[in-house]
């Protein structure tokens, strides 16, 4: 028997062996399956993002906007915290576009997003262009008054972007902001960002560059 029990001893052995080896190889795919779950799932998160931003200012598109309004609209209708919604109107961007083409017309839109959003100083504060040279402001957590402030706020830096317009009598590129702020009344986001738009048209009414509640 003693050789048989050697035999059986080996065979013990070398499966023990083989075991540390397939413990090995498993253990090295978990980790590889693990990264490349990782390395999806930010892919996926970037694309979950780029699906909401406009690539051409980097505010947020469409999609992001309708978004963001109504995730706003929800947290201030349940903290009760105040919201306000500025609508932008770039002025004469038509003439802006005729008078020195498509290309340059993209450029001033992008120079255009920067000066608004170096007027934006709440980490909260959200951007989007919903479309065309229009973009609308989410203040979160922001009276009417402190809107206003804001919006005044963006004028100035839009102003002083100092982006050349030979075809406004302003000689440079402006804009029209228009304030609403969330009222007891309001039913739906929509309610607000009409109020928005209506006082937007009444700057554009009195002569552009400039703000109206
Ligand atoms: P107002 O002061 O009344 O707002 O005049 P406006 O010329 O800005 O208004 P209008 O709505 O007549 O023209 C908007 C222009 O914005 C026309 C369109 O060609 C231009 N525009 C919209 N989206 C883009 C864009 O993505 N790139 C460029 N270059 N131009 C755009
Ligand atoms: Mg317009
Ligand atoms: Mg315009």
């Amino acid at each position: 028997l003693q050789p048989l029990a050697a035999g059986i001893g080996d065979l013990g052995a070398r499966m023990n062996a083989a075991f540390a080896e397939l413990k090995i190889v498993l253990d090295e795919r978990e980790h590889e399956i693990a990264t490349r779950t990782e390395s999806l799932r930010n892919a996926v998160a970037e694309l979950d993002r780029l699906s909401r931003t406009d690539a051409m200012t980097g505010s947020l598109n469409y999609r992001g906007f309708t978004e963001a309004g109504e995730r706003l609209w929800q947290a201030a209708r349940e903290t009760g915290r105040p919201l306000s919604v500025l609508a932008l109107d770039i002025d004469h961007f038509k003439r802006y576009n005729d008078l020195y083409g498509h290309a340059e017309g993209d450029s001033a839109l992008r120079r255009f997003a920067g000066a608004v959003r170096s007027a934006l100083l709440h980490a909260d504060d959200v951007l989007a262009r919903p479309g065309g040279e229009e973009f609308t402001v989410f203040l979160p957590d922001t009276t009417h008054a402190q809107a206003l402030l804001v919006a005044r706020r963006i004028c100035q830096r839009v102003r002083d972007a100092d982006i050349a317009h030979a075809g406004s009598p302003k000689q440079r590129l402006t804009v029209s902001v228009g304030v609403a702020t969330l009222g007891p009344a309001d039913e739906e986001l929509e309610d607000v960002l009409k109020r928005a738009d209506a006082a937007l048209y009444r700057v554009k009414a009195a002569g552009r560059d400039g703000v109206s509640a």
